[in-house]
């Protein structure tokens, strides 16, 4: 099993030592013929927009597309989310646009946006969530499982087998979030 994480912009090495602690290869995309022999894909957090431009000039974003819709396992934090995301409020520019769900970036302010705190994702229970400049989610289509929410507000949601968390699971020393991604190959 083979696992790329994006590696154009971000924290993408914290999701490769988790992926190579749990036993399995990890490589890093930086450019179109990376995504070969790739059985899943990692988004990692960063800054969407940077990201977004970044998988266009390289000439991957319609690949990275296209392996999504047609069933490509994917992990998507917090930056990588936003990719995901069909509707970003505020703005009409959206990028890789597969998961039914709207995003409002920064949701919890862009300063003091930072913070940490405990919750279930899923079957997990007590994941430490670590949020920098987060955004949450506003809206889910019916079909979208949502499997976190941080007082009133969703932050962890499962669609086919796309995964997208608000918060980082690579920034803590937990790998069930990444185990969960894992099974889904
Ligand atoms: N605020 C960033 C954005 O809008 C996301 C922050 C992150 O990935 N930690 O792209």
């Amino acid at each position: 099993m083979k696992t790329g994480v994006l590696a154009v912009q971000g924290a993408f090495i914290e999701h490769r030592r988790i992926i190579e602690a749990l036993g399995t290869e990890c490589v890093e995309i930086r450019q179109e013929k990376d995504l070969s022999g790739i059985d899943g894909i990692i988004l990692p957090g960063g800054e969407s927009t940077v990201q977004g431009q970044l998988i266009r000039k390289t000439g991957m974003f319609d690949t990275i597309k296209n392996e999504i819709l047609k069933g490509l396992p994917v992990l998507a934090t917090c930056a990588g989310l936003i990719l995901l995301s069909e509707k970003i409020e505020g703005q009409d520019e959206r990028h890789l646009s597969t998961l039914p769900v709207t995003v409002k970036r920064n949701a919890y302010g862009r300063q003091l946006g930072s913070f940490m705190t405990r919750g279930s994702v899923g079957d997990i229970k007590d994941f430490p969530e670590v949020f920098i400049r987060a955004p949450y989610i506003t809206a889910v289509s019916p079909e979208v499982d949502i499997l976190s929410k941080m007082d009133d507000n969703t932050v962890g949601v499962k669609y086919k087998k796309q995964l997208g968390f608000a918060f980082h699971p690579e920034m803590t020393e937990d790998s069930r979030v990444h185990e969960m991604f894992l099974k889904l190959i």
